[in-house]
């Protein structure tokens, strides 16, 4: 390779490649919008006077979840983090168990197992698929852990891990063959945190649909937003029912009797919430469909910038593209403060990955793989302007 070839791209280079796609105005990072029913259905919400947790929203909305995803049931929630808290106690994660999650995900993929009273344990990632790697988590779990009357015990704190909790990054799916080989072989509960891969899927079949649970959210900065929201997917009858159950908080059904079986949750999601996702559910598709758009401009604008890639979804599978990703090639790491100052200073929003979850003050002492790869993906992604609106063409 020349010398030419090999000098990594400037700040400036690629500053105009991003606004070759997004123009020259303020760009947020992913925006939401409403350009369907939400009024009405709202409206219609509040005539009703059922504002709150029950109403035909509510009931609409999870079959649409349901029928979009293929999963047998859908149960709605207060957000995302609240769905993972609940799967993982009816995966029957208890206090002093141990949890398998990715270190370079959102914070609350290891919050909701420490409500548990359990201990996250951090796994590295997969180059090409930014999430969990199956295959080095099975060599280390080969090392680590010992079966313990059919129980996956971690060798050096003698506790439980009980399940695995890998996250579809950005929306590309993860090697979930590798993660069901890999969860039957060491018994261990699976719990797909699914939250921003609405959309996407894996071997034709949509994320979050594969383990006992799957999650999903509806955050304002999601694909389609609730305003706050989350659900539960499984294809478990008994599952579904302790779902719904505990997230009631644990109320038995009566006319009028105040009995509660368990100490519950006050988890569900009000009927305005549940109408403005139904609204949001009409323009799924379409906004898919633009984001794939957007995904293919990107491409365009920085195929012939040496040293930067837009990131491409993994093999044998279809993502939704939540969010654009830049990545830098391992010579080019100093470029990466430098893009977020100048795409910044003019009010295009770009961001950094997380910071991996091992290095938060509340996970220090959380065991830990060597992260290896997170490290160095950490100092090469960049997130950019994702708003499906972005993909129209007056922004050609
Ligand atoms: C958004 C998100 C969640 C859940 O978020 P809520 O804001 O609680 O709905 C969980 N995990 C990941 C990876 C997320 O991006």
């Amino acid at each position: 390779m020349s010398a030419i070839l090999r000098k990594s791209a400037k700040s400036s280079e690629i500053l105009g490649a991003i606004k070759s796609v997004v123009g020259d105005e303020p760009a947020n990072l992913h925006e939401p919008s409403f350009e369907g029913n939400e009024l009405e259905y709202l409206k219609e919400c509040i005539e009703s006077t059922f504002v709150s947790s029950s109403g035909k929203y509510v009931d609409k909305f999870e079959d649409e979840l349901a029928a979009f995803t293929s999963a047998k049931f859908a149960i709605s929630v207060v957000n995302g983090t609240a769905a993972l808290h609940l799967s993982l106690i009816l995966s029957g994660v208890k206090p002093g168990d141990e949890v398998l999650v990715p270190a370079l995900s959102f914070v609350a993929t290891a919050n909701a197992v420490a409500y548990c009273g359990a201990t996250p344990h951090f796994v590295d990632s997969n180059y090409e698929t930014l999430g969990l790697d199956a295959n080095r988590l099975r060599e280390y779990l080969r090392v680590e852990t010992k079966m313990v009357n059919g129980y996956c015990v971690n060798k050096k704190t003698q506790r439980i891990i009980r399940a695995v909790v890998p996250m579809h990054t950005f929306g590309h799916p993860v090697d979930i063959d590798g993660v069901l080989t890999l969860a039957s072989d060491f018994n261990l509960q699976l719990i797909e945190d699914a939250a921003e891969s609405l959309g996407s899927l894996y071997r034709n079949r949509h994320t979050g649909t594969f383990g006992s649970f799957g999650v999903l959210s509806f955050n304002g900065n999601k694909t389609i937003t609730t305003g706050g929201g989350g659900a539960i997917l499984t294809n478990n009858e008994e599952f579904a029912t302790k779902a719904k159950h505990m997230s009631t908080t644990a109320r038995l059904k009566h006319n009028w009797e105040f009995k509660h079986d368990e100490i519950g949750f006050n988890y569900r999601m009000p009927n305005l919430n549940a109408a403005l996702g139904c609204a949001q559910m009409e323009k799924l598709p379409e906004k898919l469909q633009a984001k794939k758009r957007l995904f293919h401009k990107y491409s365009e604008a920085f195929s012939g910038i040496k040293g930067v890639k837009i990131f491409v979804e993994p093999q044998g599978s279809n993502s939704n593209y939540w969010l654009q990703t830049l990545i830098l090639s391992e010579d080019n790491l100093e470029l990466r403060d430098e893009i977020l100052e100048v795409t910044n200073a003019q009010k295009i929003m770009t961001r950094p990955i997380w910071t991996p979850l091992s290095e938060l003050r509340p996970y220090f002492s959380s065991p830990s793989m060597k992260l290896d790869v997170v490290k160095s993906l950490e100092k090469r992604l960049i997130s950019l302007p994702s708003s499906p609106s972005l993909s129209l063409e007056k922004h050609a």
